[in-house]
């Protein structure tokens, strides 16, 4: 029996992917024998355990490194990634909350998580679509959230900047579909993450009233979600928001 020539492996970059939804987002494209850059900010050892599962599963798996706020470490990031060739793939998922009111919310704060889930998606965005361009294919994927399009009381800095990728996700969607290139996005609900641990020891069971499908999400029910948009069976979606919320922004 003659070998069958090994299929060539998708290189996508999943920003933020040691933990959380970022982590099974990497190991579903994994898992289907992608080459996933691993990205993360401080915990090295949680994204060599994601690379070390994605490639058990039988894809292969790079760790890169950047705070995303820190210009010259997200160049540093992009051209390692892109060292060997332009991205298939692209999912923004990395991203950070401090929050605070309106009235009293320190412009630090505001600043921050405007760089890290706005201005480096775009940074970022921009940056890979040249080699997507040259190629004329590639996916990209903006992790949102339901604050994009609900009140984001206590939380206007990390609102602005969510409602801020939507923006992005359509205009770039726009101007790169002639090129064959899909631009997306998603906004997970109440996702069971460390980035809302502290919420859920707060609010316990009180948040749940408010979910219609009463349980929080998983990570793996908004990379289920990705997967599809990066997948050919999406092929001719693009420009769109999907929310994955239980219900929660209908009820
Ligand atoms: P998480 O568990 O807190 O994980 C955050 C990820 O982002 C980690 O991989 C972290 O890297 C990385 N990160 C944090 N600060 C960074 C920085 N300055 N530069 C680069 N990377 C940084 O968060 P999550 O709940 O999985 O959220 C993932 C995405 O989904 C975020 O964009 C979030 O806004 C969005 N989202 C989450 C929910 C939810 O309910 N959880 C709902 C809606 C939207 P390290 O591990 O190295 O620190």
């Amino acid at each position: 029996m003659s070998e069958a020539t090994p299929p060539t492996r998708r290189r996508v970059l999943v920003t933020g992917a040691s933990r959380g939804i970022g982590a099974a987002i990497a190991k579903r494209l994994g898992g289907e024998g992608d080459h996933v850059f691993v990205h993360y900010a401080g915990r090295e050892d949680a994204a060599k355990a994601v690379a070390a599962d994605i490639e058990a599963a039988g894809g292969a798996a790079t760790v890169v490194q950047a705070d995303l706020g820190d210009a010259a470490q997200l160049d540093a990031m992009l051209a390692q990634v892109e060292a060997d060739g332009p991205l298939d793939a692209y999912v923004a998922n990395a991203g950070l909350t401090k929050d605070g009111l309106v009235l009293t919310m320190r412009e630090k704060d505001w600043r921050r998580v405007l760089d890290v889930d706005l201005d480096a998606p775009f940074k970022i965005l921009q940056r890979v679509l040249r080699g997507m361009l040259r190629a004329r294919a590639g996916r990209v994927v903006h992790v949102s959230s339901i604050q994009a399009i609900r009140g984001g009381l206590g939380q206007p800095n990390y609102a602005a900047a969510k409602a801020g990728l939507l923006a992005l996700t359509r205009a770039a969607a726009l101007e790169v579909a002639e090129r064959g290139i899909t631009v997306n996005a998603v906004l997970p609900g109440f996702i069971d993450t460390d980035m809302t641990a502290s919420l859920q020891r707060k609010a316990g069971d009180r948040i749940l009233e408010h979910i219609p499908l009463k349980r929080y999400g998983t990570p793996d029910d908004v990379a289920g979600l990705v997967r599809f948009l990066l997948s050919d069976d999406a092929a001719y979606i693009t420009g769109q928001s999907f929310v994955v919320d239980g219900g929660l922004s209908v009820a």
